[in-house]
């Protein structure tokens, strides 16, 4: 009995892992901001609107907790989520709190921005070398 409880509670001290790392709106939004994908930091600032200082505090944070990893390329930092899981997560809670899970995983889907200078949003952006020139003003 008293066996049994201890492995719950380990158990369950595990689960919670995961969940605590990602539980607030704020962390929540990067998930989602990155969703199936990868993005960098600048990405997050014109999907989110945040300030890139407290976007990257947020990115250490879930690198730390194992949640997200980085890949350095070029300038760039991309980060995408260690286990696509996290996103059944998210769109269970959604279910959850009423919310369709459609429309989450809509949210997901990765954007475009204008303001974004990021490879993704500017593929008129080409590296010649190290130097990186736009094509179309
Ligand atoms: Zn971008």
């Amino acid at each position: 009995m008293n066996m049994k409880k201890q492995t719950i509670t380990r158990v369950s001290e595990q689960i919670a892992a995961p969940l605590t790392a990602i539980a607030s709106p704020q962390r929540i939004a990067i998930l989602l901001a990155i969703g199936q994908g990868e993005a960098c930091v600048c990405h997050l600032e014109a999907a989110l609107g945040w300030r890139q200082a407290y976007i990257s505090q947020h990115l250490m944070s879930l690198r730390k907790a194992d949640v997200l990893e980085d890949r350095r390329e070029g300038r760039y930092v991309y980060y995408r989520l260690k286990n696509q899981s996290y996103l059944d997560l998210l769109s269970t809670s959604a279910e959850i709190c009423g919310l369709s899970s459609d429309s989450v995983v809509a949210l997901t889907h990765s954007k475009t921005y204008p303001s974004c200078e990021c490879p993704h949003c500017s593929p008129a952006v080409i590296p010649v070398g190290d130097v990186r020139i736009k094509t179309s003003a």
